[in-house]
């Protein structure tokens, strides 16, 4: 017998991963990194962060050694010496630790999926930022940063901060596969919100001052209200960058970025503007949250829980939608409507116990959803008794369906628990409402249907028929 692991050494293919990125990250973000003397944005361990709390399985020992290691190699690489390399990554390892573990235990993490989400998140930063500048404190603070050991902290601590603040959540709320944006998102009335920030950004440009950072906000939270949640965060991420880049541009341009005052500044003007968007970030997550909410329970609402089929009323709510849509436009398609019942249903119950007669719903109501295509409609009027709405279907394609869907039901098979094999069978009932009978109520549509259902039951079951045609 084959000796049981009790230890799962790590799979050394993410690890080596994870060393190259960072190391990679590290020397890019070096290599362009803008403005030296303003350290203006290091978004290296907020990438790293975002990677570590989204991808669980990386965040073990071995992985923060991966990192620790690949940070110290791209320092080596570009010139510093062994010492500074150890000291100044074991500082950026105190905010990614210290601020994953945060995350981790608070809820709502790491989706932001919860009303508080975003304030822990700044709470996390926040404290993770505190711990590597302290650490860099500890530093010889001198020999790195000509500056107090104040000014040392709080630079060290407000690129951390805001920058982490910035881009975790758009990190944080990237959807996990990439889908091609739908043209109808593409719309002048959907741009609306995006134009007035582009709009306000350029109002800042030109009337500048104190008060300038504050003018995307409005625009921010329509965009908040209107779009979703990634796209949200990916837009106070670049505005939030915008404007840091703007100050330190100014104070640089100025010729006064030199002097520790001015440093001060641009700390300070990036600490209150990455907090600007968190107002703009709390109202999209609680929207989201709310618009979840809402979809769950219409959800509810509108679906039998035990077959997930439409319930009567959602059913018939949405076939006169679809037969209203069909009155506006003059030549349109017909639509066909099906009605099944199971066959001797009731013995089912009987002989089998009530349990098997729900799995046996169940099964048939997944098997017939596979079956449809999108746009049809399938409901559970009550009991055993199910109807299918076939939008643009004629009566030759409706006894098509239908005969395709009683085969179907036909070949199931339902394992008994003494070894045996249960089959059912369904008896249809098909109508089809052409061009003149759109006004027709459901209940009328439904009845003709369930006239031809009748018929099937009267001549045997297991079998299709069709409701006589309406003379026009
Ligand atoms: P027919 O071939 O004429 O349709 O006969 P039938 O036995 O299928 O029809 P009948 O209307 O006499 O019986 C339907 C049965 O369906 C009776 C009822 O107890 C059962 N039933 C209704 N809803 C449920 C349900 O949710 N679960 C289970 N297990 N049985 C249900
Ligand atoms: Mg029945
Ligand atoms: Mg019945």
């Amino acid at each position: 017998m084959a000796a049981r692991k009790l230890f799962h050494p790590p799979s050394i293919l993410p690890l080596a991963g994870l060393f190259v990125l960072t190391l990679g990250l590290t020397l890019l973000g070096t290599l362009t990194r803008p403005i030296e003397s303003l350290s203006l944005f290091w978004p290296i361990n907020a990438i790293l962060l975002g990677l570590l709390l989204r991808q669980a399985s990386l965040a073990t020992p071995p992985g923060w050694l991966a990192i620790y290691l690949g940070m110290v190699a791209a320092d080596l690489l570009t010139g510093n010496d062994l010492l500074t390399a150890l000291w100044l990554n074991a500082c950026n390892m105190g905010l990614l630790l210290t601020a994953w573990y945060l995350m981790v235990h608070l809820p709502g993490q790491p989706r932001l999926e919860h009303p508080l989400a975003l304030l822990h998140l700044l709470l996390a930063c926040a404290a993770g930022a505190a711990v590597a500048a302290s650490l860099a404190c500890t530093m010889d603070g001198a020999r790195w940063f000509d500056g107090t050991l104040q000014t040392t902290w709080l630079s060290w601590f407000t690129e951390q901060f805001s920058t982490c603040l910035l881009i975790l959540p758009a990190l944080l709320t990237a959807p996990r596969s990439w889908h091609r944006p739908n043209l109808h998102e593409l719309r002048l009335l959907r741009a609306l919100p995006l134009l007035a920030l582009l709009a306000s950004l350029a109002a800042g440009l030109v009337i500048g001052g104190p008060g300038a950072l504050a003018f995307p906000v409005p625009a921010l939270l329509w965009c908040a209200l209107r779009y979703r949640l990634f796209t949200l965060a990916v837009l106070t991420m670049l505005t939030g960058l915008v404007e840091i880049v703007g100050v330190a541009g100014s104070l640089t341009f100025y010729g006064v970025a030199q002097h520790s005052i001015d440093d001060s500044a641009l700390m300070s003007a990036r600490l209150g503007i990455s907090m600007l968007v968190m107002g703009p970030l709390v109202v999209a997550v609680a929207t989201t949250i709310n618009r979840q909410l809402l979809e769950r329970l219409e959800h509810r609402a509108n679906h039998d829980t035990l077959t997930g089929a439409l319930m009567r009323n959602a059913l018939a709510q949405q076939t006169s939608a679809l037969l209203e849509r069909r009155r506006q436009q003059p030549g349109s398609s017909p639509l066909s409507l099906l009605m099944i019942d199971i066959d001797h249903f009731k013995a089912i119950n009987d002989t089998h116990g009530h349990a098997m007669g729900d799995q046996v719903l169940r099964t048939f109501a997944a098997e017939l959803r596979q079956q449809l295509r999108q746009g049809e409609l399938f409901g559970r009027l009550g009991g055993e008794e199910f109807a299918v709405v076939l939008p643009g279907a004629n009566r030759v394609e409706a006894l098509h369906i239908a005969e395709r869907l009683r085969a179907t039901v036909e070949r199931l098979q339902f394992p008994l628990a003494d070894g045996g094999t249960l089959r059912i069978t369904v008896s249809i009932g098909v109508a089809t409402l052409g061009e003149r009978e759109y006004d027709l109520p459901l209940e009328q549509a439904l009845l003709r249907a369930d006239m031809a259902l009748y018929q099937a039951k009267a001549q045997g079951r297991n079998r299709v028929m069709m409701a006589e045609e309406r003379p026009d």
